[in-house]
């Protein structure tokens, strides 16, 4: 788990304007959901046997003997949330953005606090659901200068498809069971589909072989798929047939899709989504929707060929008094005046020296420094200095403001 603070905390805050931005062109509100949720909301959601609800979950029982975990996704939560406030049959665009918590095993990529943004469309089944989707998610990473990412859909198909779909992976793969590796043989009773997930290379050889699993699934299911690829094509998304593509949880009916990113090496998956259905609340709840992760995002920001450069939190102006009480009192009035003018302002609290003042004027950045003592006070001047080049000037309390809104200032708020 990582502090984030400046300067780093400036990227994160611009990623999540940005992000705030895309998804109000989409009509999606923000819900935000408690960090802790009682376990059974994961194990409904994601399924008693997916890694995450398995082996990832901060759990614990709280005082009154509840089993609780600290959310690992935002998936489930969203879905309790809407079981409780959407009717049936009622459409709604939603998203959330914060910290999920797993307990995995720490390594480049993968922490025990991370964050992510996520998306929900809730509504049922509909390919132009499921392009607009992701057509969003890529509009994500665009207004986040984000250059060479993959986007790799494929299908799950219905889960009325899933027994067909497992019997004929499983036929086909039971001759080359002593090849795979010692999780995906486990694998291979619980989760066969898993095993085209698996990332060790003895698997991945065995893998590649197979006959799609579409090849398996209702025509239904694979026209569904079909019109998502179109609809993708219209919507301008440059999208790839993964046709190993899995994604690791039981919720997922239709369209899964991921995004990866050169810049984040072994971890390199961005984002990952799909259509879902949830049952919640002695409800079926289908949308469509994805997560990205954050600190992800932030290295392939980083890593891009224009890394943004968000607004400085340098002040513009730093006042330094000359004197002694009556001359501070008049500069705190000063620096508020100015600020509620929409002018960011500093100066020292200290009680220092002139000269360790300057000093502290020149390290906050500042463009302008105002000297004002007991002699100016008397004169109603002040004596602005501008650092770029030194030149300096005696101007009034009133002028102040409007001398600072110069060329090379950021505009006043
Ligand atoms: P998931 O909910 O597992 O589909 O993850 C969605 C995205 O969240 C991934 O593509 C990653 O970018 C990010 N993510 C998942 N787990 C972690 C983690 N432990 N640390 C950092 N990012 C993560």
């Amino acid at each position: 788990m990582s502090d984030i603070a400046a300067p780093e905390v400036r990227l994160w805050q611009w990623v999540e304007d940005r992000a705030r931005a895309v998804f109000r062109l989409y009509g999606c509100d923000e819900v935000r959901t408690p960090i802790p949720e009682r376990v059974e909301v994961y194990v409904r959601a994601l399924g008693e046997g997916t890694d995450v609800v398995q082996k990832e979950m901060y759990s614990f029982t709280d005082r009154g003997g509840r089993a609780i975990a600290l959310r690992p996704e935002g998936t489930a939560g969203v879905m309790r949330y809407v079981a409780g406030a959407v009717a049936p049959g009622q459409d709604a665009r939603l998203y959330y953005l914060g910290p999920m918590f797993r307990a995995e095993r720490p390594q480049a990529g993968r922490k025990r606090q991370f964050h992510q943004i996520g998306v929900e469309f809730i509504g049922a089944a509909s390919p132009v659901a499921d392009a607009e989707c992701i057509a969003l998610q890529v509009h994500l990473m665009d207004a986040w200068g984000l250059a060479g990412y993959d986007v790799q859909v494929h299908t799950r198909g219905l889960p009325e498809d899933q027994p067909a779909v497992r019997k004929g992976f499983q036929d086909h793969l039971r001759p080359l069971i002593s090849g795979l590796c010692e999780e995906c043989r486990r694998r291979f009773e619980t989760h066969p589909l898993r095993i085209l997930d698996c990332k060790q290379e003895e698997c991945r050889n065995i893998v590649a072989g197979t006959p799609p699993v579409t090849s398996y699934m209702s025509d239904a299911s694979r026209a569904y798929f079909d019109e998502v690829l179109r609809l993708l094509d219209a919507a301008g998304v440059r999208a790839r047939v993964n046709p190993q593509l899995i994604r690791g949880l039981d919720y997922y009916a239709h369209t899964i899709w991921e995004i990866t990113h050169p810049a984040l090496g072994a971890q390199d998956a961005l984002a990952g989504g799909g259509r879902y259905r949830i049952a919640m609340a002695g409800r079926d709840i289908e949308g469509v929707g994805f997560a990205v992760g954050l600190e992800r995002v932030l290295l392939a920001v980083q890593a891009s060929p224009q890394p943004p450069t968000p607004d400085p939190s340098e002040p513009v102006i730093w006042l330094v008094t000359a004197g002694g009480d009556a001359a501070r009192a008049a500069n705190l009035g000063l620096l508020q005046k100015l600020r509620r003018e929409g002018v960011a302002a500093g100066m020292d609290t200290g009680g220092r020296s002139m000269k360790a003042q300057m000093r502290a004027a020149d390290r906050s950045g500042a463009a302008w420094v105002a000297i004002r003592g007991e002699e100016e006070l008397a004169q109603g001047r002040i004596k602005l200095k501008r650092m770029a080049d030194g030149t300096e000037d005696l101007v009034t309390q009133e002028e102040l403001p409007r001398r600072l809104a110069g060329p090379g200032l950021p505009p006043l708020p």
